[in-house]
C-alpha cells in the first residue's frame, strides 16, 4: 500500500513495521555505541566434547550483548542488524582478537590449548582485510595457529563458493582451521563440498534434534557423518541435548558433540572453571 500512494505522499507504516523499524533504529545507534563504549560485547564459550571418552577438546565462542537498560541480548537479535549497517566488521575483528586472546591466557606450561572456534559472517569474510587481521592477531597473542579456527556457514560458502574456497584455502595455509557451520541447511552442492578446504563439518542441530525421535532422523546424520568421513574431514554435532542423543552420536564413529547437554555457553571464567577440571587433555603425557 505504501508503494501505490507514490513518491511526495507520506509513507505510512503498518503499527507492526513501525514498530520493528523503530525498535531496529533504537538498537542500531545503541550497537554503535556499545562498540565505542567497547565493554559491552562480549564471548561466551561452549565446550566441544569428545564423544568417546567425554574429554574437551575445545570451545566456540558465542558474542553476547550486555545492554546497559535492556539486559542480555542475543547474536540472532543483532547480528543481521550488525550484518545490515556493515558494524559487523569491526565487531568481528574485535572477536577474533578476543578469542585469541583467551586461547592465549589459556596456554599451558607444556603442550597445546584448546582450540576456539569463532563464527565468521558472510560481510566479515568477504570484507578487505580479514587475512591480514587473522596474521596481526596470531603475531601479537603468539598462539599456535591451529588452535584459532573460523565458522563459516554453508549457506555462506554456497552463496560464492569459488571466492569462498579461495579465502579459506589461505586460512588454512596460514595454519588456521576452519568449521562449515550449521552443515545440511545450505543446500552444498557436493561436487563442491568435495573440493572444499575445510576441517570440520558441523552437522546442525536440526538434525541431531531428530535421532532419537526416528530412524530416518538417524540415517540422515549417519549419511552426513560418512559422507565427512569419505572426505576425511572431523564432525560436530550441535544441540546435543540428552544422554540418549550423545550415545547414538558416539555409536555413528562422529567425533565430537556439542550443546546443552555438557554446557550452554559460558562467560570466560566459568569457561576458565570448566578446563580447569579438563586439563588432564592438554599435558604432554
Ligand atoms: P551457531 O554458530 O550455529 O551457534 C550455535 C547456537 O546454538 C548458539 O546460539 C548456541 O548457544 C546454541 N546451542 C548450543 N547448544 C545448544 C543446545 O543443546 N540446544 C539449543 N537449543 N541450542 C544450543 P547463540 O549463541 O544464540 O548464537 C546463535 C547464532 O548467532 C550462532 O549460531 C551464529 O550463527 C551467530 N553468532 C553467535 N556469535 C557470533 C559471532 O561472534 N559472530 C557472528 N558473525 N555470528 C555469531
Ligand atoms: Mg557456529
Ligand atoms: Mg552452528
Ligand atoms: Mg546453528
Amino acid at each position: 500500500r505504501a508503494k501505490a500512494q507514490g513518491r511526495n505522499q507520506v509513507v505510512r507504516f503498518e503499527p507492526s513495521m513501525h514498530q520493528s523499524a523503530m525498535k531496529r533504529f533504537g538498537l542500531e545507534a545503541d550497537l554503535k555505541r556499545a562498540i565505542a563504549a567497547g565493554d559491552q560485547l562480549e564471548l561466551f564459550y561452549q565446550p566441544i566434547i569428545e564423544l568417546k571418552d567425554g574429554r574437551l577438546h575445545g570451545f566456540e565462542a558465542l558474542i553476547r550483548w550486555r545492554h546497559p537498560e535492556r539486559g542480555m541480548i542475543s547474536p540472532v537479535d543483532f547480528i543481521p542488524l550488525a550484518e545490515d549497517t556493515d558494524m559487523i566488521v569491526e565487531i568481528g575483528r574485535r572477536s577474533i582478537m578476543e578469542a585469541a586472546r583467551q586461547i592465549a591466557a589459556w596456554m599451558p606450561a607444556e603442550g597445546d590449548p584448546p582450540q576456539i572456534a569463532v563464527n565468521v559472517s558472510g560481510k566479515q569474510f568477504m570484507a578487505a582485510g580479514l587475512l591480514e587481521d587473522i596474521e596481526r592477531t596470531l603475531q601479537k597473542t603468539g598462539i599456535p595457529k591451529g588452535s584459532l579456527k573460523l565458522e563459516v556457514t554453508e549457506s555462506l560458502i554456497m552463496d560464492n563458493p569459488e571466492r569462498t574456497a579461495e579465502i579459506l584455502r589461505k586460512v588454512i595455509t596460514m595454519g588456521c582451521k576452519v568449521s562449515i557451520d550449521d552443515f545440511g541447511t545450505g543446500y552444498s552442492s557436493l561436487s563442491h563440498l568435495h573440493r572444499f578446504p575445510f576441517n570440520t563439518l558441523k552437522i546442525d542441530r536440526s538434525f541431531v534434534m531428530r535421532i532419537a525421535e526416528s530412524r530416518e532422523g538417524l540415517e540422515i546424520v549417519r549419511v552426513i557423518s560418512s559422507l565427512a568421513h569419505i572426505l576425511e574431514r572431523d564432525v560436530v554435532a550441535e544441540g546435543v541435548e540428552t544422554e540418549e542423543q550423545a550415545a547414538l552420536l558416539a555409536k555413528l564413529g562422529i567425533q565430537y558433540g556439542q550443546g546443552y547437554f555438557w554446557s550452554k555457553p559460558l562467560p570466560a571464567t566459568e569457561a576458565s572453571v570448566f578446563l580447569a577440571k579438563n586439563r588432564q587433555k592438554f599435558q604432554k603425557s
